[in-house]
C-alpha cells in the first residue's frame, strides 16, 4: 500500500476547514495513518520548502507556512501520491480541476491550503520530516 504526506496548510486552519477536507480525503479512499496538529517555525517551513529556495515566492511561502497551525498527515492508498495530486488539483486554484480540494477551497497560488507529495521517494523523505515510524499507524482495511 502507498504512502503520502498532506498538509492543510495554515489557511485551511484559519478557515476552520480541517474537517471539510479531511471528509473529502477520506471520501476519497485514503486512509489517515498519522495526523497531528502543529506549528512550524520559519526555520523548519523553510527546511521542508528546501528545494524552492531560489524561487522568488520562497520567502513568502516561508512567512505563509509558519503564520498559524498546519495539520500534517501520513495517507495510505493503493497509488496515493499520484491519486492525491489529482484529488488537490493544479497548485494555482484558478487552474484546478471541479471538485478538486484546491478548487472548492484555495484562494490564491500561494495560499492554496493543502501540501501532497510529488513523487514516491518524496513522500518517504517529507513523511519522515513530521512523523516517527511509532507515530504511523498500521491499518487493515
Ligand atoms: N507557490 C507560490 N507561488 C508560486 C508557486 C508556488 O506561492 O508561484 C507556493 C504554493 O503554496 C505551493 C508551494 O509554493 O503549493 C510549493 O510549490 P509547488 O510548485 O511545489 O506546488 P505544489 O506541489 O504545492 O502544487
Ligand atoms: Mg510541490
Amino acid at each position: 500500500m502507498e504512502r503520502t504526506l498532506a498538509i492543510i496548510k495554515p489557511d485551511g486552519v484559519r478557515k476552520q476547514l480541517i474537517g471539510a477536507i479531511i471528509d473529502k480525503i477520506e471520501r476519497a479512499g485514503f486512509k489517515v495513518v498519522a495526523l497531528k496538529l502543529t506549528r512550524l517555525t520559519k526555520a523548519t517551513a523553510g527546511e521542508f520548502y528546501a528545494v524552492h529556495k531560489e524561487r522568488g515566492f520562497y520567502g513568502e511561502l516561508v512567512e505563509f507556512m509558519s503564520s498559524g497551525a498546519c495539520v500534517p498527515m501520513i495517507l495510505e492508498k493503493d497509488n496515493a501520491v499520484a491519486d492525491f495530486r489529482t484529488l488537490i488539483g493544479a497548485t494555482d486554484p484558478a487552474k484546478a480541476a471541479d471538485g478538486t480540494i484546491r478548487k472548492l477551497y484555495a484562494s490564491s497560488v500561494g495560499e492554496n491550503v493543502i501540501h501532497g507529495s510529488d513523487s514516491i521517494e518524496n513522500a518517504k523523505l517529507e513523511g519522515a520530516f513530521f512523523f516517527s515510524t511509532q507515530d504511523v499507524v498500521a491499518m487493515h482495511a
